[in-house]
């Protein structure tokens, strides 16, 4: 099937929508399909080894489309693959092609470090994958290689390249900025964009999980960006009708856009239709939620549809989540690091990885 086919799945026919406590709409599913990756980002997975969640508990791509499928149902409309490297998955352009059968779906995007783009980005492309980000933190291949603990950034950028050969627009660039670290490349980074047609947007670096040794002082926050930025290029004008998404957008004097996600310093969870599903298939209303819904076993053991239904809707409902509020909270009192999740309790439960949960 190629882009832009039509549709005809399995599900049902109408879509209500959803709201939780705070009045928010439950609109965006973020599926995790492994919880590997070919990359160890000392922000992300700073161990070379991890608890990996047993093969036997994965979701198959059917089980992940049936449950994508209650997701749509009760509002959900866009549709983020991330992992873990999500290209690490065998034949992802094959979930892809399953989740288009499903005609509430109006996008599906991809989130990957690259490495494998280049080789999978045509199929991807056929498969009718809508949008691809890609992490690019470092323009320096010796700092990548510093980061990540592997040699990868020349398969990166061939993956960069890629993109746009293979017929997509709108890529987009996610580094993730950290004070000290590759706070002196962002103007080279915008450049980098612009070359490519990419919007880069910088993410402040977030306290999830806890084995990255996060602290405060390696948070670049917004403010600072805005500067070291507006030293150089001038002017920055910010780009109103943010709706949900978590990119604030700005607008440099020569019209190049880029966004930042400042869920450190400026959360902006009071707008927030998040969900996540881990390739075991753990729901987790917030990125920083520690308790989730197993959805696996209710699936296997044959639970209804409309029970599975009744049971998303009740779990959204109920939701009060607020993460990225609460950590900032927290820091008023000087509380924030201690809320750094210990190793090994991560060991315990690694759902609560950023890696596992996808970022
Ligand atoms: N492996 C893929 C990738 O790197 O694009 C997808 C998964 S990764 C967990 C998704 C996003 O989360 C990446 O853009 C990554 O930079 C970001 N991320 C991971 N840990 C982070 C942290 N501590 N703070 C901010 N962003 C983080
Ligand atoms: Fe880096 Fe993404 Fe892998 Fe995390 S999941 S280590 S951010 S490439
Ligand atoms: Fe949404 Fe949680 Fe992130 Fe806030 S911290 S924006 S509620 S996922």
């Amino acid at each position: 099937m190629g882009r832009g086919a039509p549709v005809t799945m399995t599900v049902s026919s109408h879509q209500s929508t959803v709201t939780d406590v705070l009045g928010r709409p439950l609109r965006s599913l973020r599926l995790s399909v492994t919880d590997r990756c070919n990359l160890r980002c000392a922000y992300c997975m700073p161990e070379e080894e991890y608890v990996w969640l047993p093969r036997e508990n994965l979701l198959s791509f059917e089980e992940m489309a049936t449950l994508t499928s209650y997701f749509t149902d009760l509002g959900v409309d866009k549709v983020r693959l991330t992992g873990g490297e999500p290209l690490l998955r065998r034949d992802l352009p094959r979930l892809i092609r399953l989740l288009l059968q499903n005609r509430h779906i109006t996008e599906i995007a991809l989130t990957t470090n690259g490495i494998l783009l280049a080789d999978q980005i045509q199929a991807l492309y056929e498969a009718g994958l809508h949008r691809v980000t890609i992490s690019l933190d470092t323009l320096r291949p010796e700092r990548f290689r510093q980061l990540t603990r592997r040699d990868e950034y020349a398969r990166v950028l061939e993956g960069i390249e890629s993109v746009g050969r293979a017929g997509f627009t709108g890529l987009k660039l996610d580094t993730v900025a950290i004070k000290g670290f590759n706070d002196d490349e962002l103007i080279s980074l915008i450049e980098f964009g612009k070359h490519y047609q990419a919007e880069v947007r910088f993410i402040e670096y977030m306290d999830v999980g806890g084995a990255n040794n996060w602290s405060a002082d390696k948070v670049l926050p917004l403010e600072s960006m805005l500067a070291i930025l507006g030293k150089h290029y001038g002017a920055i004008e910010p780009i109103p009708g943010r709706g949900a998404a978590p990119a604030q957008r700005f607008r440099l004097s020569d019209g190049t856009s880029f966004g930042v996600i400042a869920s450190t310093t400026t959360p902006f969870c009071a707008a927030c239709d998040r969900s996540r599903v881990t390739a075991d298939g753990m729901w987790y209303r917030c990125l920083y939620a520690t308790v989730g819904n197993d959805l696996r076993q209710p699936l296997r053991d044959g639970i209804s549809a409309e029970d599975m239904r009744a049971y998303i809707r009740q779990g959204w409902e109920g939701r009060r989540d607020r993460g990225a509020e609460d950590r900032k909270a927290l820091e008023r009192v000087g509380m924030r690091e201690a809320r750094l999740i210990g190793i090994e309790k991560l060991r315990e439960d690694p759902h609560l990885e950023m890696h596992a949960r996808g970022g």
